[in-house]
């Protein structure tokens, strides 16, 4: 659904990630048979991969009001069923809706692109081969977190399909972006009590040592050139080392 794609070259250890019209598919059928018997913990880590395709296609520097309005009700849509369909694998409504909010995620990405997290995401799999989704749930907290002086305010608008309107409500304007990522937190510590998804690089046994490998490779990935702040090698290197444990 996509334009994008990404192959892995491991004689090199990197991924590299590339985008065609070409790619996109004349139709697309979302049928929750497919997905049925997804393991609970590869459930969650596509769930939150998703979900990173609509926020970092919010507070891109390429997003629009098309790509705004596919983020928006993917994270509603992720938000009210991803732990229903991780505890219950057999639930086909909660796996349509996931498969509905994953393609609009995914349309989203192709009109604003994505941002920092993917890049740190690409380069950790690419040197340490964790899976891409596991990767995502790994870094959103701190890439939300380095964008945050800059796309502070996009990142709050989020806490209205994130948290419902109630929480968007009773959190004053400038506390709603610190509000989403503590809620994205609690997603994550949620989908770990439930099916142990790692929340650090040091939960998905990366070697410390490596970290300034991956520092490198992050440098040679396209997805940082939409992100709303600029990386370099020690920015990079970082936020690696925040999200090590
Ligand atoms: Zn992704």
């Amino acid at each position: 659904m996509t334009c994008v794609a990404v192959i892995s070259d491991p004689d090199r250890s990197i991924k590299m990630s590339f985008t065609s019209n070409m790619l996109y598919p004349r139709a697309a059928i979302l049928d929750p048979r497919m997905t049925l018997t997804l393991p609970p913990h590869i459930t969650a880590a596509t769930g939150m991969d998703a979900l990173t395709h609509a926020v970092e296609a919010y507070i891109s520097l390429q997003k629009n009001p098309m790509s705004d309005a596919y983020s928006w009700q993917a994270i509603r849509i992720i938000r009210a069923n991803l732990m229903n369909v991780v505890k219950n694998g057999g639930d086909r409504e909660g796996r349509l809706a996931l498969a509905n909010a994953s393609t609009m995620a995914g349309i989203a990405f192709s009109n604003a692109m994505v941002g920092v997290v993917h890049n740190l995401g690409h380069a950790t799999g690419g040197v340490c081969h964790v899976a891409h989704g596991v990767a995502m749930n790994i870094y959103l907290p701190v890439g939300l977190e380095y964008d945050l002086p800059k796309a502070g305010e996009m990142i709050g608008e989020l806490l209205m399909p994130l948290g419902g309107p109630d929480v968007y409500a009773h959190t004053p304007a400038e506390q709603r972006a610190v509000k989403v990522i503590s809620l994205i937190r609690e997603m994550r510590d949620e989908l770990y009590e439930i099916c142990k998804l790692p929340r650090t690089l040091k939960e998905a046994n990366v070697d410390r040592a490596k970290l300034p490998d991956i520092a490198a490779a992050a440098l040679k990935d396209g997805a940082s050139m939409y992100n709303v702040e600029e990386i370099d090698y020690n920015d990079a290197l970082a936020l690696i080392e925040k999200a090590y444990e």
